[in-house]
């Protein structure tokens, strides 16, 4: 990633929305939006294949979506890095046809084509690209991109395949709330927690974030993944159908053209809403006539309020997950479209017992933190920039169906650790390694993300061989696994098949089986961990210093603390006392270049601003 990174090279930010996508770049003077020439920045994550075969993406594929129903994909990301079954659910709310292939994945079907979730975002990428393209004037292929924060491996895997097929280099994934924060001004420069409140056209995320050292830590997600500024335009449509059609089948002789005028009149009432007390609009049904409509705000905020209490819900329970009280909250941060209508800032507000920051349009923040983003990593010291942390621990299956973890929980990235494995019985020459990612001790409690065979050991008695497993985690928090067996150099590598990711509930399942748990065997589970994040840490930080260009003294007391955690594993590796001061204190250290880099950086771009 370093090597490729040049000064003067541009890489731009993409917010890959379920509803809307939008680029932008850094500039020295802020974060900019990459428009249309019409000015508009949001292009809506819709494809559409039309019967003459052409395919149209954005809002020109959305104004099409009611006259060609099943020719027409809109929320493809809920689908993106995710098998059939997770997804069977989703499947109702769809318009177009959705199988399940041989391989149990789910294959968009329109005539007699499938098409593959990651091929129809490549589509939305592409666009988004050429609309970044004509508004800077030159082509451009990086990008950082973003998800959101309960995103898994195989859905970070999907959204990074998507973008290769789109032709782009994917510099990094970076999590929406850590991107909107960006934005909002909070650079890591100063430690704190963050609630990101996300409601967009068809998803409420709400995450809350602990920042310290140059960290932005996920503490806690909730949300609902089918909750939205959709479902606000749902209920003012039965509100206008009930005025203008009195019975069912009145609904029911409606051309997709009239219903098509009402799903926008919806829309344009909920826009005015938000700055007057009483919308009209007129109708035009065509052959149906016109007619026209008049909705109040009090009876559009009667109608969502159901919706937006449910938000607050997931918030309260995001604040007790993460363990905080609303006091302890030092930012809260607006984003998604539907986070401008009235009645949820109100009981934001309420909720939050202060006013929320409204200072960034929250449509653009989460495009514009992936700017701000995108541009530290076109600078030179991206080597160094720790942003984000490994959601659930990953790890591979040992004796007796127990998981063996090499990257823990929380760990930031990128990382790579490797440990040394043998065999079980005499003469073995090849083994499974099976990976699994979660927080539990067996197998059976966590999930599995693939497997591979190091085959071509030499006959030895059990135990003999020394096979060395690396499990590298690279800035995208995307994994890679690869064993060798020390004696013969023979060597394999996971084919990551992209492999079916965790649903929200599966996460939040796995988490509270852990945290139940965690008491079971505590002080040994410690040790042990300790040592492999000591391990990491050595590891990490040999490779960062590598490829940075820090002059010596900066690093020199960094040297040395590695230096004394290498050899304090060797020696005390049972000493946690020990270990722990060492750890401590190399992360003390590197967190302070961590923050230097990213503070100055960040910093830079956004005062440059001001
Ligand atoms: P996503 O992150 O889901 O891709 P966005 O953050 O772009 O989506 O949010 C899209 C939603 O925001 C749509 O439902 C749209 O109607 C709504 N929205 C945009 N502007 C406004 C506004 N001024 N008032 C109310 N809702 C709005
Ligand atoms: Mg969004």
């Amino acid at each position: 990633m370093t090597d490729k990174a040049q000064t003067d090279e541009l890489v731009i930010g993409i917010d890959l929305g379920t509803t809307n996508s939008l680029a932008a770049v850094a500039t020295p003077t802020g974060p900019k939006v990459l428009r249309k020439q019409d000015g508009s920045a949001l292009i809506p994550s819709v494809v559409c294949f039309r019967p003459d075969g052409e395919v149209v993406v954005g809002q020109e594929a959305r104004d099409l979506a009611l006259q060609y129903p099943e020719r027409t994909v809109q929320s493809i990301k809920r689908l993106v890095g995710r098998s059939g079954s997770d997804v069977a659910a989703e499947l109702e709310g769809f318009s177009f046809r959705v199988i399940t292939n041989e391989r149990g994945l789910p294959r968009v079907s329109v005539d007699d084509k499938e098409y593959s979730p990651e091929q129809i975002s490549a589509r939305i990428l592409a666009a988004v690209r050429d609309v970044a393209s004509r508004a800077l004037g030159h082509e451009i292929r990086a990008v950082v991109i973003t998800v959101p924060a309960y995103f898994d491996d195989a859905q970070r895997q999907a959204t990074k395949h998507a973008a290769e097929l789109a032709g782009l280099d994917c510099r990094r994934i970076v999590n929406e709330p850590t991107a909107a924060s960006l934005a909002y001004g909070i650079d890591g420069s100063k430690d704190g927690t963050a609630l990101v409140y996300d409601l967009g056209g068809g998803t409420f995320d709400v995450s809350v974030l602990r920042i310290r050292d140059g960290v932005f830590q996920v503490l806690s997600t909730s949300g609902d993944t089918h909750l939205g500024g959709d479902d606000f335009d749902r209920l003012l449509i039965d509100e206008i159908l009930t005025t203008i059609a009195h019975s069912a089948d009145e609904l029911e002789g409606l051309d997709p053209f009239a219903r098509q005028a009402i799903r926008r009149a919806a829309e344009s009432l909920k826009f005015q809403l938000g700055e007057a007390d009483a919308a009209t609009l007129t109708i035009d049904l065509g052959a149906a006539g016109s007619t026209e409509v008049t909705v109040t705000r009090q009876r559009f905020e009667q109608l969502i309020a159901p919706l937006v209490a449910r938000t607050i819900t997931c918030c309260r329970r995001a604040m007790r997950d993460a363990e905080l009280e609303v006091s302890d909250l030092d930012h809260v941060v607006l984003v998604g479209g539907s986070t401008r209508v009235p009645l949820v800032r109100r009981e934001i507000e309420q909720f939050a017992g202060r006013a929320p920051a409204t200072s960034v349009d929250p449509d653009l923040a989460v495009g514009m933190g992936a700017a701000l983003q995108a541009g530290v990593l076109a600078g030179k010291d991206s080597s160094l920039l720790l942003l984000d942390v490994v959601p659930l621990s990953l790890g591979l299956e040992t004796m007796g169906g127990v998981v063996s973890k090499l990257i823990l929980r929380n760990a930031t990235i990128p990382a790579s650790v490797t440990e040394e494995f043998s065999t079980q019985v005499d003469d073995q020459t090849a083994v499974d390694i099976n990976v699994y990612q979660g927080e539990r001790e067996r197998v059976e409690d966590c999930r599995k993300l693939g497997s591979f065979k190091l085959r071509g050991i030499p006959p030895m008695p059990a135990g003999l061989p020394r096979i060395a497993v690396t499990f590298t985690i690279d800035a995208d928090g995307v994994l890679r696994v690869s064993a060798r067996e020390q004696r013969t150099g023979t060597e394999a590598e996971i084919q990551i098949v992209p492999s079916f990711g965790l649903t929200d509930e599966e996460v939040k399942r796995m988490m509270e089986d852990s945290i139940e748990h965690a008491f079971d065997d505590m002080s040994a589970r410690e040790l042990v961990e300790l040592r492999n994040k000591a391990q990491a840490m050595v590891t990490g930080t040999t490779k960062a210093l590598e490829l940075s260009d820090l002059p010596a003294d900066r690093t020199y007391s960094i040297k040395r603390a590695t230096k004394q955690l290498a050899a304090a594993l060797e020696s005390d590796p049972d000493d946690t006392q020990k270990l722990r001061t060492l750890v401590d204190e190399l992360s003390a250290l590197t967190a302070q270049i961590a923050d230097d880099v990213i503070s100055s950086a960040v910093k830079k771009s956004l005062s440059d601003e001001s």
